[in-house]
């Protein structure tokens, strides 16, 4: 793992990274670089950590600090130890439906589908927000699921109209109260990918939990919900990077 800079939500998701892979028994090295540090020099750590063997798997903490070229970082991750699925390479194999590593939250989002039982498969889905860490995979991933997928974001006109006929909804923007009870059709599946941090300390995600649940077939919360499955698909991305390394993919 590498962290730039000492951003505090960054440290507690590096530190709950760690104590997970801790608990699983991975090997593991945090390489914390100052602040201050350039694009170069996040570049020679990353050097560093694809050409050392005994590495399978290399993460880079995001957001990296302003001064540093996040695009030239994550492109210069090997990808094959690229467990948050984040270089190109990556990315564009799972738009051609060939995913090999893919983006850990969205990868989460459908395991979770798939172990309540709700299949994506002819669904109508609506898909908040368009990151290429978040929404973006969350719909390929969907539709490759056979689900009917809109993607909706900041430039959307009638959000609430995409989000009142969705028989899932898969919220990823980054604003509490953004999809609340009127906003959500009766018997939809509520999946929360939201993490925002109130003004009083409280975390809360995207949904307005407590009036859209009663609505729900199902719903997930914050926190402890897509949270730790982004967690354990990190494991599950370092597990088989490792093992396609090995030739044992
Ligand atoms: P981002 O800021 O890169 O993307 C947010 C998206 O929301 C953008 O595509 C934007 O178009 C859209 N958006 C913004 N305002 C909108 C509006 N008013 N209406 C409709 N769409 C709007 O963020 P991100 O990295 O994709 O993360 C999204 C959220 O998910 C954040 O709260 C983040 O903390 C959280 N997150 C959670 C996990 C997890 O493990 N649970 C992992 C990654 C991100």
């Amino acid at each position: 793992m590498v962290l730039v800079g000492d951003d505090p939500a960054s440290a507690v998701y590096v530190a709950k990274k760690e104590e997970r892979a801790q608990r699983l028994g991975f090997a593991r090295q945090s390489h914390r670089l100052p602040g201050a540090a350039s694009t170069a020099e996040v570049l020679d750590r990353v050097d560093a950590l694809n050409a050392d063997d005994t590495i399978d798997g290399i993460l880079v903490q995001l957001p990296l600090p302003p001064q540093v070229d996040a695009a030239a970082v994550l492109g210069r991750v090997r990808p094959d130890k690229d467990v948050d699925g984040f270089h190109v390479l990556n990315a564009g194999a799972l738009a051609q439906g060939r995913p090999a590593l893919v983006a850990c939250t969205p990868l989460g989002v459908m395991r979770l589908l798939a172990w309540a039982g709700l299949s994506p498969a002819g669904l109508d889905a609506v898909v908040i927000g368009r990151s290429n860490i978040v929404g973006r995979p969350m719909a390929q991933l969907l539709e490759q699921a056979h689900a009917t997928v809109t993607v909706c974001h900041s430039r959307t006109v009638g959000l609430r109209a995409h989000l009142r006929r969705a028989q899932l909804i898969v919220a990823a923007v980054g604003r509490p109260g953004a999809v609340g009870a009127d906003d959500v059709a009766d018997g939809a599946i509520v999946v929360d990918v939201g993490i925002n941090r109130l003004g009083d300390g409280r975390l809360v995600g995207d949904v307005d939990f407590d009036a859209v649940a009663p609505r729900c077939r199902a719903i997930t919360p914050v926190p402890g919900g897509v949270g730790p499955m982004t967690i354990a698909m990190l494991m599950e991305n370092t597990t088989r990077a490792a093992e396609l390394r090995q030739g044992r993919g």
